[in-house]
């Protein structure tokens, strides 16, 4: 019975194997397939949206109107943005170069970038720096991973509360600290970051922190969580530093 328990084991682990490369694969497939439909969706989005803009401006359109036609272009935006996030994971678009990245013009790129968007509604990003720091990534990866981390936090405060960004050099990498005060999360939502779609907002697209950790992996690089429900959320970034 020994013996039997132990092929037995084996057995169930073979499988258990092959079942997860049949589910990869599948996966693979889907999500080239669905890669293609939401780039085919977007042009005629595009079209939409434009002529909705024409009848908004259109000075014989009634202002009741007009209302509903923000609206509509509202959430035509917000489907472009579901679309494009989703873009960005699933067709990668060619090798963007590693190159030196300055941490703090990026970050205050970033937060002026957040601020332009209205992004921040009532709540304000304090940025200490605390020397210039650079790393060897993308310019471009490493401000959409930012922007991700930042808006989640933002987007968890509540109104009149700060953000606070701290970065500088520790030890032989450099740290970027993001920290909010606002609803926090639960050891098991922790875990389910970076899950495709995995999201609890109303309009989220549960795509941002897959981003994240596909660009912390390609430089090195690492994300940490700590957090409490109802109190708040630091994310600790780590890359390695270059002289
Ligand atoms: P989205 O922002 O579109 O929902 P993300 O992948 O960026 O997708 O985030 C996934 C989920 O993780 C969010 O819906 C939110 O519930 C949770 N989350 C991420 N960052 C924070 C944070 N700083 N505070 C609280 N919850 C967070
Ligand atoms: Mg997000």
């Amino acid at each position: 019975s020994f013996i039997f328990y132990l092929s037995h084991g084996r057995i169930k682990k073979q499988q258990l194997y092959y079942e997860q490369i049949q589910q990869s694969e599948r996966l693979k497939t889907t999500g080239q397939l669905a890669a293609a439909v939401a780039h085919e969706i977007r042009n005629p989005l595009t079209v939409v949206k434009g002529f909705l803009q024409l009848y908004k401006d259109d000075p014989e359109v009634n202002n009741d109107k007009k209302g509903h036609f923000t609206l509509m272009i509202d959430e035509l935006n917000t489907a472009e943005q579901v679309i494009s996030q989703f873009l960005a994971v699933a067709k990668p678009t060619k090798e963007l170069e590693t190159e030196t990245v300055n941490v703090k013009s990026v970050l205050q790129s970033v937060t002026d970038l957040l601020l332009s968007y209205g992004l921040l509604h009532d709540k304000k990003i304090e940025l200490e720096m605390i020397e210039d720091c650079y790393i060897a990534a993308n310019n471009i990866e490493m401000k959409q991973l930012l922007i991700n981390i930042i808006k989640n936090a933002i987007e968890a405060s509540k109104e009149g509360d700060s953000v606070y960004i701290v970065a500088g050099r520790k030890k032989d990498a450099v740290e970027i600290k993001v920290i909010d005060y606002g609803t926090g999360m639960t050891e098991e939502e922790v875990n389910s970051l970076g899950t495709p779609f995995y999201s609890l907002k109303s309009k989220g697209t549960g795509l941002g922190m897959m981003i994240c950790f596909n660009i912390a992996a390609k430089y090195k690089g690492t994300i940490r969580f700590q957090s409490a429900k109802g109190k708040g959320t630091t994310v600790t970034i780590s890359f390695p530093a270059i002289k």
